[in-house]
């Protein structure tokens, strides 16, 4: 019999390419999202599989599944500053009541869960780069304090309930991540730069480009949180790509990939952006002997040319389509 594993988010950017790893891995897997910032056409390639099944459900209510469970993991949340800034509440919740059911079905079905964590509870770092160690810079009541806040939270209670109930927990500190199924309108910045780039629009860098994020090709990303669910690490972990970059510099590499003839433009930084971020990945490559292998130049050239593959309409979506129903609630 194949173990079974429960994702959440499968339907998101990350959690659509580990429900592929797993799936190649011979798991059953079971892949949740309730579709506020996922797509359905992130699993094209897995429905229909004998070993992949969709359930529509939202993970901030109680999760109920058949029969044993062997791995959980949990990657659904709102992750790009301008999605969780529109659904604040949602991105609380899921961090917190949906990390709650998920840890509670773990500890029912006696199964191994795994976290997404972030870069953000390190907030806007005075210690870099960042090891695990570091406890943070947050604003808990600025405009992302939503999301690292939720996050904060998330790696306490999975803390307790590893402590409390033993539950075999893994937490995965990801940093900036990017590749193929990005939302070309979630924010981030390499779906607006490339996609400003297709429209032959300029490049919108924020403040003046001197804050740094380092950039983690996905599938090195999904290596690392593989090899972490597998090991008997409960202690937080980084996971990303060391290679720091300012934004200005970033935006000329974009101008360069895409051939595009516009230029960078300024406009005002997002209250409280991180000045820099750059992960100390020393404990991921002592205790997992995983370390990035795809450098910027080839994820970006692999990127560049799935979002060239969308259709037109998709460069000129303002909205993902389902904010609408839950930003009220
Ligand atoms: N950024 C930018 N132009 C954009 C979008 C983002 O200069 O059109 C900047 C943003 O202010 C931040 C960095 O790029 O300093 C990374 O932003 P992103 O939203 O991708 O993620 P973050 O790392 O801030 O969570």
């Amino acid at each position: 019999m194949s173990k079974k594993v429960l994702i959440t988010g499968a339907a998101g950017f990350l959690g659509s390419h580990l429900c592929e790893r797993f799936v190649d891995e011979g798991f059953h897997v079971i892949g949740m999202d309730n579709l506020i910032t996922g797509r359905m056409s992130n699993m094209d390639h897995l429905i229909g599989k004998s070993n992949f099944e969709f359930v529509h459900h939202d993970i901030t209510e109680h999760i109920s599944i058949n029969g044993d469970l062997d791995y959980i993991l949990h990657f659904a949340s709102p992750a790009s500053p301008i999605d969780y800034l529109k659904i604040p509440i949602q991105t609380l919740k899921v961090g917190s009541l949906g990390t709650h059911n998920c840890l509670g079905l773990a500890k029912a079905k006696k199964a191994r869960i795994i976290v997404a964590s972030t870069s953000e509870v390190y907030g806007d770092p005075t210690v870099h780069p960042q090891t695990e160690d570091y406890w943070g810079n947050v604003n808990p009541v600025g405009p992302r304090g939503v999301y690292d806040e939720a996050k904060r939270f998330q790696e306490a209670i999975t803390m307790a309930y590893h402590t409390y109930h033993g539950v075999e927990t893994r937490i995965v500190r990801i940093f900036n991540t990017y590749g193929p199924r990005m939302r070309l309108n979630d924010g981030r910045v390499l779906p607006a730069f490339i996609g400003q780039a297709l429209r032959g629009e300029d490049l919108t860098v924020f403040g003046d480009g001197s804050q740094t994020r380092s950039f983690c090709f996905v599938d090195d990303l999904v290596e690392g949180i593989y090899r972490l669910l597998m090991s008997d690490c409960p202690d937080p972990v980084n996971i990303g790509n060391p290679d720091e970059i300012s934004i200005g510099d970033f935006a000329e590499e974009i101008i360069k990939l895409t051939g595009t003839t516009q230029k960078v433009v300024y406009e005002e930084l997002p209250v409280n952006d991180p000045k820099q971020r750059q992960p100390n990945i020393d404990k991921a490559r002592e205790l997992l002997d995983w370390e990035p292998k795809i450098g910027r130049a080839e994820g970006l050239r692999i990127t560049y040319d799935y979002f060239k593959s969308l259709p037109a309409e998709d460069l000129y979506k303002k909205e993902h389509n389902n904010f609408k129903e839950y930003i009220k609630k």
